[in-house]
């Protein structure tokens, strides 16, 4: 069995190692998935020429991630991301300056022991065909000398955390899908419990449907482990929905900007990054907001078998024209329609249906899309209980956009340049 774990050309042979340690050893198997704790990572004046090069790829990157945070690093084809990222694993050895580790500098540890530590995810996934995925999520733990037993129980802990079936563990990658295979990846990345990931366009492959699904069940998993992850992406949108903070590279490896999203986005340090960030910042701030935080409209609420009478009554100079039923624990079940409220009391099925029905916490810009999409004026929006919470429309979301302008005066605006002029 250890015979099919050899080196390999993909990145996930680069993980080989030879020995475990015992810290690894001795945990036990139902603490594994939140055994390794967060390191921050620091890059110093690092800087990488390439042989022959006349100019740096990366020029004199410094910058910190706070442990347990997703730094973006985002910018355009060719101008360093991926050497910034392979530099700290060492996949690229840095010319100059330095990156630190939790304080340790990664010169001072041998390249395949800072691999073993490092979870390393691409966009080209690099599954092995031949082993089942199962076996490709084993594969570090199995190179680190785990046991049979602790490597079966964190592979279906895994299996779980990205939640694939139970079953598919024993498929092979080709019967899976595109989205499950980036899981896996994912799975495989995360087995041996790494200080740092390292993802470089994972998403980049995927159809816009499943990047989306991707993106927020990455965000969930990351809520629950809480790693240091270092992200490569060239979209800015993908920056601005994953980044805690988002580090923009220009040409030449050189740092435009490291900021939060709001930051970027509020006060783009130069006409590069706003360039870069694009016209529509408004509408990319919807990406960092949840419906909950704005606020709803209500509509008047019926129940069924109450006199449409009274409905009609509280629906003259309501915020929304329409109706909502719901049953008795306040769940939307639809909206009334003008032949709902014809007859003497309220049905038990409404005409229309009440999707697209939202979340509190749903992302902002996903909501709108779903609004647009839907072709519907007005949605619905449930707490975590189901119960309905208020109503978004699409108006309620111009009126932020145009309202949230005309808050910004030049106070806050000069706060956000300082603020960003700071890191
Ligand atoms: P990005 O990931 O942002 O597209 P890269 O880090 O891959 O950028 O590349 C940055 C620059 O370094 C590019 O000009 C690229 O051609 C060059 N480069 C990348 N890898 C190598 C390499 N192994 N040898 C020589 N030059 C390289
Ligand atoms: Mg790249």
């Amino acid at each position: 069995m250890h015979g099919a774990y050899r080196a390999d050309s993909t990145p996930a042979g680069a993980l080989r190692s030879v020995r475990s340690s015992s810290l690894e050893a001795a945990a036990a198997p139902t603490e594994q998935v939140r055994e390794a704790e967060a390191l921050a990572v620091e890059f110093r004046d690092a800087t990488k020429t390439y042989p022959g090069a006349e100019a740096p790829a990366v020029d004199g990157l410094s910058l910190e991630v706070p442990a347990g945070e997703i730094c973006v690093f985002v910018g355009p084809s060719g101008c360093g991301k991926t050497t910034a990222m392979r530099m700290v694993n060492r996949m690229v050895e840095i010319s100059s300056g330095d990156i630190l580790i939790g304080g340790e500098s990664v010169r001072e540890r041998s390249a395949a022991e800072l691999r073993r530590h490092t979870g390393y995810v691409i966009q080209q996934i690099g599954l092995f065909p031949h082993r089942t995925i199962g076996e490709n999520i084993a594969t570090v733990p199995r190179l680190l000398g785990w046991d049979r037993d602790r490597t079966r129980a964190r592979v279906a802990a895994l299996v779980e955390l990205i939640g694939l079936e139970p079953e598919l563990a024993d498929r092979y990658p080709a019967q899976l899908s595109g989205g499950q295979q980036q899981r896996v990846g994912v799975a495989r990345a995360l087995a041996a419990n790494p200080e740092v990931m390292l993802m470089d366009e994972p998403f980049g492959a995927v159809d816009p449907i499943n990047r989306e699904r991707l993106q927020n069940e990455f965000l969930r998993l990351q809520a629950e482990l809480r790693k240091t992850i270092l992200f490569v992406t060239h979209d800015i949108d993908e920056a601005i929905k994953l980044g805690d903070r988002i580090a923009v590279l220009r040409e030449g490896g050189r740092l435009a900007q490291y900021a939060t999203p709001a930051e970027l986005l509020m006060a783009p340090a130069d006409d590069f990054v706003e360039d870069f960030v694009g016209a529509d910042r408004a509408l990319k701030r919807l990406a960092l907001l949840r419906v909950g935080d704005i606020d709803l409209w209500q509509a008047p609420l019926a129940f069924t078998g109450q006199a449409t009478s009274e409905v009609r009554a509280k629906l003259a100079g309501a915020e929304v024209p329409y109706a909502l039923l719901v049953d008795g624990d306040r769940r939307p079940l639809g909206w009334l329609s003008e032949s709902d409220l014809a007859c003497e009391t309220v049905p038990s099925r409404p005409d229309s249906s009440p999707d697209p029905l939202l979340d509190l916490d749903d992302v902002m810009r996903d909501a709108l899309s779903d609004l647009l999409q839907a072709e519907s004026q007005y949605a619905p929006v449930v707490d975590a209980g189901g119960k309905i919470a208020g109503v978004l429309s699409v108006e309620i979301v111009s009126d932020f956009l145009t309202s949230e302008e005309e808050a910004l005066t030049d106070e806050d605006r000069a706060a956000a340049e300082h603020g960003a002029a700071e890191v």
